[in-house]
Parts: C-alpha cells; sequence; structure tokens
C-alpha cells in the first residue's frame, strides 16, 4: 500500500472581510491601466480610522500583522503602496474634464489606484490609494501626494461623514521621508480612501469626447447595474440615471451650504457621480459667513467661490447630460427634462436643511425670508457661521437679549432683534419648546467642523513628527454635534493667523 503523499496545508482562507471582486475591472481595458503601486520608502504611519475600517467590517486589530491571513504583508506595506493582499488588482482609470469651466481633455488618475472592492456590511466598498506613484495618467505630475494634502483629506473626509454629508471616506494616511517638491520641498504621504465607487462625471466626458458610443454606453450600463439599480426599471435608464444623479447632486449641494463647506476646485473630473463629495483639495469650512468666499488660492476669479457652489453643479451636469447625449440619440429636450428638477430640488433640501437649523419643525410659506435674513445678518457682519448657529440653539424668545450669547455675536445689536423678533412669532406659531428645540438644534448645528487652521496645527505638528494631534483631532470631528466641552478650544474663533492660510491646488 502506497502511503498517500503529505499536502502542504491549505493557505489560510482570507477572512470574508477580504474577499475581492473588480466589478470596475470587468470593463476592460479601455477603461484604466492595470499597474502595482509604487510604494513608499521606510513607511510609517500616520493617521487612521478604526471607524472606517469598521465600516468594512474589519475588526479593531486589522493594522496588525496576520489580519489578511498568515504570511500576507501587513497593512503598513499595503497601505503605502509596498504590497498587494492576495486578490488586490490595482489600476488607474482614465477620465477627462472641464478645469474651470474649459475643456481639458484627457486627466485620469494620475496619482491614484483603484485596489478593488470589499463586501461590506454598507455594501460594495473600492478601496483606492492616493499618491502610489506615477501612472499613464499623470502627465508633468509625480504621482505623489504631500503628508499636509494627505491628512487634510483624511480629516475632512472623516469629519464630513459625521457630518452626515455624503462623501468618500478615509481608512488611513501612510508617510515616508521620500521628498516631494512643491512650493517648498515636501515629505510624501499615501491616503487611502473608501467609496462605493470613484466613477467621475468626467469618466463619461471622457468617451464622449473621445467618440467611444460602445465604452460610452458600457460604463453608462455599469453604473446603472451596480450603482442605479432602480434606474433599470424605467423606460429610459440612462435618462432615469442622469434624472438620479441630478438629485443627489442638488442635495449634496444644499448639504455643503448648509454646513458652510466650499469645496474649492469644482472641476468636472472632481464631481462624483454617485453624488459624493471627493478630492478633497483647496476646501475650506467658513469661518465668517462670507457668500463669496473663496478658498482655493488658485481660483483668481471665484468660479468656485462658496454661494457658487450651486450653480457650478448644475453648470457640471450640463456637461455630464453633453456626455449622455449620445447614448438618447441626441435627444437633448429629454435630458433638459431630466436636468429640469435641479433647482427646485436644491431649494427645497436647503430650505429643509435650514428649517432644521433653526429648529423649525413645520414649513411655512414665508420660512425662505426669514431665512435668507437670517444669512443676509451673518454675511452682514461676516459672523462666524459655525458659532452663530451653535449659539442661536440657546438663544430663547423670553430672554431675547441674554441668552445663548448669539446677539453679542453682531455689532448691529437692532438688526439681530428685528430678526430675532419675527424669529420669536414663528417660533410661537408653531408652539416650539425651547428645551426640546435647542436639543434637535444642537443636531442639527455642528460644535466643531474641521476649520483651517485646526487642519493647520495638527499638519505642523506632523511635519516635525508628532501625529498625535492628528488623531485627536479626529476623535473631535467625529463627534461633531456633541458638545466635548474638553475640546472648546477647537470650537472657538480662529486665530488671526487663520485668516493668512493659502490654500491652493498645489497638493
Ligand atoms: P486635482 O486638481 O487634484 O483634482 O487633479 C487634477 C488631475 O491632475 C488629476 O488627473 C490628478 O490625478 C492629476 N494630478 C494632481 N496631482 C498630481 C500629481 N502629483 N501627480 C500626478 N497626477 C496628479
Ligand atoms: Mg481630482
Amino acid at each position: 500500500m502506497t502511503a498517500r503523499p503529505l499536502s502542504p496545508p491549505a493557505p489560510a482562507a482570507a477572512p470574508a472581510a477580504l474577499r475581492w471582486t473588480h466589478r470596475f475591472a470587468s470593463l476592460g481595458p479601455a477603461f484604466f491601466t492595470e499597474m502595482p503601486p509604487a510604494g513608499l520608502p521606510e513607511p510609517h504611519w500616520v493617521a487612521w480610522s478604526d471607524d472606517c475600517a469598521a465600516s468594512l467590517g474589519w475588526p479593531a486589530g486589522w493594522r496588525e500583522p496576520g489580519f489578511a491571513g498568515a504570511g500576507a504583508p501587513p497593512a503598513l506595506d499595503v497601505f503605502s503602496g509596498r504590497a498587494l493582499w492576495p486578490g488586490m488588482r490595482p489600476l488607474a482609470s482614465v477620465y477627462s474634464g472641464h478645469q474651470f469651466g474649459v475643456w481639458a481633455g484627457q486627466l485620469g488618475d494620475g496619482r491614484a489606484l483603484w485596489l478593488g472592492e470589499l463586501h461590506t456590511p454598507a455594501g460594495p466598498q473600492e478601496l483606492q490609494l492616493k499618491g502610489g506613484g506615477r501612472t499613464p495618467y499623470s502627465r508633468m505630475g509625480d504621482g505623489r501626494a504631500v503628508l499636509r494634502s494627505s491628512i487634510r483629506e483624511f480629516l475632512c473626509s472623516e469629519a464630513m461623514h459625521h457630518l452626515g454629508v455624503p462623501t468618500t471616506r478615509a481608512l488611513c494616511v501612510t508617510g515616508s521621508a521620500l521628498p516631494v517638491r512643491r512650493e517648498r520641498i515636501e515629505t510624501a504621504a499615501v491616503a487611502t480612501r473608501v467609496a462605493p465607487s470613484f466613477i467621475r462625471f468626467g469618466h463619461f466626458e471622457h468617451f464622449a469626447h473621445h467618440g467611444l458610443p460602445d465604452e460610452l454606453r458600457a460604463l453608462a450600463d455599469h453604473v446603472i447595474a451596480h450603482h442605479y439599480p432602480a434606474c433599470a426599471e424605467a423606460e429610459r435608464p440612462v435618462l432615469a440615471l442622469l434624472g438620479a444623479v441630478t438629485e443627489r447632486t442638488a442635495r449634496l449641494m444644499a448639504h455643503w451650504q448648509a454646513v458652510g463647506f466650499a469645496h474649492g476646485v469644482m472641476n468636472t473630473d472632481n464631481m462624483s457621480i454617485l453624488g459624493l463629495t471627493i478630492d478633497y483639495g483647496p476646501f475650506g469650512f467658513l469661518d465668517g459667513f462670507d457668500p463669496g468666499h473663496i478658498c482655493n488660492h488658485s481660483d483668481e476669479r471665484g468660479r468656485y467661490a462658496f454661494a457658487a457652489q450651486p450653480q457650478v453643479a448644475w453648470w457640471n451636469l450640463h456637461a455630464l447630460a453633453q456626455a449622455l447625449a449620445p447614448l438618447v440619440d441626441d435627444d437633448v429636450d429629454a435630458l433638459q427634462d431630466a436636468l429640469s428638477p435641479y433647482p427646485a430640488t436644491f431649494s427645497q433640501a436647503m430650505t429643509g436643511h435650514m428649517r432644521a437649523k433653526l429648529g423649525l419643525l413645520q414649513a411655512e410659506a414665508d420660512d425662505a425670508g426669514l431665512i435668507d435674513d437670517w444669512l443676509r445678518l451673518l454675511a452682514a457682519e461676516r459672523v462666524d457661521y459655525t458659532i452663530a448657529h451653535r449659539r442661536l440653539c440657546d438663544w430663547r424668545p423670553a430672554a431675547p437679549h441674554a441668552s445663548g450669547g448669539v446677539r453679542d455675536l453682531f455689532i448691529d445689536r437692532a438688526a439681530f432683534d428685528a430678526w430675532s423678533a419675527r424669529y420669536a412669532a414663528r417660533l410661537d406659531h408653531e408652539a416650539s419648546q425651547d428645551a426640546d428645540r435647542a436639543a434637535r438644534m444642537r443636531r442639527a448645528n455642528p460644535k466643531f467642523v474641521l476649520r483651517n487652521h485646526l487642519a493647520q496645527a495638527a499638519i505642523e505638528r506632523a511635519e516635525q513628527g508628532d501625529f498625535a494631534e492628528t488623531m485627536r483631532l479626529l476623535g473631535v470631528l467625529q463627534r461633531p454635534f456633541d458638545e466635548q466641552p474638553e475640546h472648546e478650544a477647537d470650537a472657538g474663533f480662529p486665530p488671526d493667523w487663520a485668516r493668512h492660510i493659502e490654500v491652493s491646488c498645489s497638493s
């Protein structure tokens, strides 16, 4: 009798939370270039979000050796681009787009690599490295991301998520001593982003502009099948898709305006087909309320000024519609119809947010006037947007001069008193209860947002090799509506030096 040959033990199966699929890759090579990342030398951890990891179904020990199975490389190597976990399939996608209103031609993932998607408790999620080296779409760029901008993207993605604003998320940032030249010499980092998909308006524009209707059709079919399945049931699915993207984008813009977020570089290649906030670069949260605020130092004409965002998004949706035209036999009227709900959807969503911020439960016809006049009041004196709303939570009609400290924010007290008298009448109309309203308003008016100076302080410490401030700030921003009295300083007025922080496209 011959002995049965000994077989080596089966490799430890990857945990269920690490089974990769590649639906985007199944579109085929016209859509991307497969290539490995160029990793960071001697990487170290900068920051990580266990909350984001948990959303992937990963346990607290996800950064420890062995997480991806015996013998698999450690997370630090994977998320600095030095190694891959079994099943990952890195690729850079091609897209085009309009930058500052002008056709910019082919762009693409110049420094981002899609790794594949995981099936998580929250549905499929793609993971993407940003800063993992040059790709065929890097043009003049070096394929790198600097520590400064990676920390900004990491903190803001997670902050926006916890504010309830649709966004790509951030799993972690790794860093290294690798020098990177921007306006000054900085060091390289890699941020790992997470989203159901990183497809942009610019992906559609790419195939439309290059006269590739089959690829354009395949892309639309892919997005409909995997991300907008309800549109597949419609009589004209592509028009339904455009309608759905229009709706999500309108809602996203209302949400940005309501939290006082300015993106800074709303090019069509920075617009998510899923209506997510994507590509955090020269963004900023408003300090004093200035509708004309331009957060991107490179945006000389203010195309992407705070108050312009809803209009710009609509412009961008028209570029998307134009790209979809070949799929609907150039039926321009039908495309126009699909776009047409945008203004009403935006203003309804905006009024909804502002009602919540003012603690109003019922909708009344002249609410828009009350809201507009409140914003005008804030704008007239550049009153701090976040602080004014947070203080308004504790304002009471019975003590209009001495509750919550909101009145003290205005030099023109008479103007505030005139408005607050109308507000009081409005509250009375719906028999508003002070305590209930205050509690409700604190869920709609964050105490903590990622002001530039907070990010800047964390970055300066990180550039000295101390990442504790980045992680501390992450913890604060994960609970933006909670009082957190121990972090009062993060909820204060910006220091004078904050006015001189310049953020540009350089990242
Ligand atoms: P952004 O303004 O960051 O959205 O980038 C616009 C385009 O430039 C995209 O195609 C990016 O991938 C690309 N890009 C930006 N920075 C770099 C870089 N350092 N290396 C390569 N490509 C880059
Ligand atoms: Mg971009």
